[in-house]
């Protein structure tokens, strides 16, 4: 079987990492990697490969940094190209970037099928492009990859025929498992002189967050008002901004550059709280036993705001400076699965 894999920014290389290992281990599978280009600077993409093991992409078509129509456009045709000189048997796309959606419409114009790793995740907030990201490409997919139950229910609720569904768990979960043990401490940790003062991670990148002034100004202050240090890797976008802007940062708030995943997974493991507007950060505080403020109104992950995980404070600051000083009390446990999400893909690709 000849499948063509499209990834371009961070989550996808994080998601592929899990699937591409073991496609390696097999010699009834050919991998071909397309990386679009979306996200090129060195610690938003060589590094995941290096890190992670990924194999080199077999096409790089460096088509990043423009707005979403010209992204969108010009990968789609570049993608068209590989695809037609490749002929794969599958086309696998993950999450719900431009790349995802580029690299479905691509092949099912072409008839190939498409596999979509994280199907079915809804915010129902259509302003969000990553959310006409991910109906368009559930749509346009033959064969859908669910991580929860209530991803499955979005889709069937779409009237999505149940043959083409399949609830695997998340690939993330998976990552998480597989990677934990190698997590790495940053080098510069230790100049940040926290000694055994509790630390809050954050992160910032969304589009609706960093694109509006006074939003981000207020997650800064509500940050500042987190009553101990907050460790803020920061997004090349969320970077510009800040800068571009002129905001000034909260004296707890220790900037850095966004890191590695084994750096960034040792930096959940040991925060006593998380504090993201990502999507797969809010599942990794869960992952490593961390409760979650979320710097967003709504989320995917609706069963870690259930399990009370997780609690939505939007961009608000009084809400998030009191989210991060309250104490968690009761928790859950969930289920992203067993681990084995990438295996199941596979096999099922296998079958089909
Ligand atoms: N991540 C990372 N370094 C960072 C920030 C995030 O490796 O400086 C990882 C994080 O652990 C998670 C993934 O990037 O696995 C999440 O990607 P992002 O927040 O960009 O996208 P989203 O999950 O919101 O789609």
């Amino acid at each position: 079987m000849k499948l063509l894999t499209i990834i371009g920014a961070r989550p996808q290389f994080i998601k592929a990492s899990t699937v591409s290992r073991l496609i390696a281990t097999r010699d009834d599978i050919q991998e071909i990697i397309v990386h679009t280009g979306q996200h090129y600077d060195s610690n938003m993409s060589n590094i995941f490969f290096d890190e992670l093991e990924i194999p080199q992409p077999d096409y790089n078509l460096g088509i990043g940094g423009v707005g979403h129509a010209a992204m969108t456009g010009r990968q789609l045709e570049a993608l068209e190209k590989v695809m037609l000189a490749e002929k794969p048997d599958w086309v696998l796309v993950y999450g719900d970037t431009n790349s995802t959606l580029a690299g479905a419409l691509a092949a099912v114009k072409l008839h190939l099928p498409v596999a979509h790793v994280e199907a079915g995740l809804r915010s129902f907030n259509r302003r969000m492009p990553e959310e006409i990201n991910r109906i368009l490409t559930d749509h346009a997919s033959e064969r859908l990859f669910a991580p929860t139950e209530t991803a499955m229910v979005n889709l069937k609720h779409e009237g999505i025929p149940n043959g083409r569904l399949e609830l695997v768990g998340d690939v993330m979960f998976d990552a998480a498992l597989f990677y934990r043990k190698h997590a790495r401490r940053p080098v510069w940790f230790d100049s940040l002189q926290l000694g055994k003062e509790a630390y809050i991670l954050a992160t910032i990148h969304r589009a609706e967050n960093t694109d509006n002034q006074k939003l981000l100004a207020a997650i800064l202050t509500g940050l500042g008002d987190a009553g101990k240090p907050v460790i803020l890797p920061l997004h090349p976008r969320t970077r510009s901004q800040i800068k571009r802007c002129a905001l000034s940062l909260p004296s707890n708030v220790h900037i850095t550059e966004a890191v590695g995943y084994l750096e960034m997974i040792w930096l959940e493991m040991n925060a006593e709280m998380i504090a993201t507007d990502s999507g797969g950060v809010q599942k990794e505080a869960y992952f490593h036993a961390k409760p979650c403020v979320t710097l967003r109104n709504e989320t995917e992950w609706v069963e870690l705001v259930d399990a009370g995980w997780n609690t939505l404070v939007g961009t608000d600051p009084v809400k998030i400076g009191s989210a991060l000083r309250r104490k968690n009390v009761e928790h859950k446990i969930l289920y992203y699965g067993d681990g084995r999400a990438a295996e199941k893909i596979i096999s099922r690709l296998v079958k089909s």
